[in-house]
């Protein structure tokens, strides 16, 4: 269960962070909240220059990903080059109900019929499940990437659990980094990437719901073809930043 922790400071410390810099942030979560702070990751470029950041410094943040069982190999191989760089264990977020038992209950390939239900079953139940465990969840979440993500703080403050008066930080050291700034990082870093990137993959999720991009579309136009879609609801279920 999360610890109790004072809304009123972490508003205060939010307006002060919120130009800060990457390893400053990072620092404040790893000073402030330890290992009850977890990078969460789905293997895009900003996710891997937080986990560079922190773990280049020394702060050992658990990480965890959200597996759906619909990746792509290609993300799976960069989860285990990304495991072996930093020499972690990067722990799977995984559904209640395998694909076989989603297609029993709910008929086959969902995301082609009810997608925002596919979403929440194999996405945001179970990060639900993992925050309920957290203080501060670390995203790679960036302002530029579409117009849903261009009012994101740094430093978010959202009630968790209303009954039981719990508070999570949603901490986006990101927020205002350009696509181009994370593949210079990225690049001096030497940093493992996502295979599919060079064949147009700008924003990689799941199989079914992942195209490449053309230039000129926003960075998750390959997101959810033929449906108005944007987000999965992991970065939107939380309601308002309070
Ligand atoms: S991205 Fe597609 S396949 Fe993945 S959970 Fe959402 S609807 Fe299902």
């Amino acid at each position: 269960m999360p610890s109790k922790f004072d809304p009123e400071e972490i508003r205060r410390k939010a307006e002060e962070l919120e130009s800060a810099s990457l390893s400053e942030v990072l620092s404040w979560a790893w000073e402030a909240f330890g290992t009850r702070a977890a990078i969460g990751t789905s293997f895009q470029g900003a996710g891997l220059v937080v986990m560079n950041e922190a773990f280049s410094n020394g702060l050992n943040f658990p990480v965890f990903t959200i597996d759906t069982g619909l990746l792509f190999p290609e993300t799976l191989d960069l989860k285990a080059s990304v495991e072996k760089r930093f020499g972690i264990t990067i722990e799977p977020l995984v559904p209640e109900q395998t694909l076989e038992e989603q297609a029993a209950e709910l008929g086959p390939e969902l995301w082609n019929t009810k997608p925002d239900l596919c979403c929440s079953l194999r996405k945001v139940i179970p990060l639900q499940k993992k925050l309920s465990t957290l203080d501060v969840w670390i995203t790679g979440v960036r302002r530029q990437q579409n117009d849903a993500r261009e009012k994101t703080k740094i430093v978010e403050l959202y009630h968790f659990d209303v009954l039981r008066d719990l508070y999570i930080v949603k901490l986006n050291p990101m927020a205002a980094w350009s696509r181009d700034e994370v593949q210079d990082y990225i690049k001096k870093h030497d940093l493992p990437v996502n295979a599919l990137t060079a064949r147009g993959y700008r924003s990689i999720g799941c199989q079914p719901c992942t195209r490449p991009t053309a230039s000129g579309e926003n960075e998750r136009a390959g997101r959810w073809t033929g449906f108005d879609k944007s987000e999965c609801g992991i970065h939107t279920f939380l309601g308002s930043n309070i």
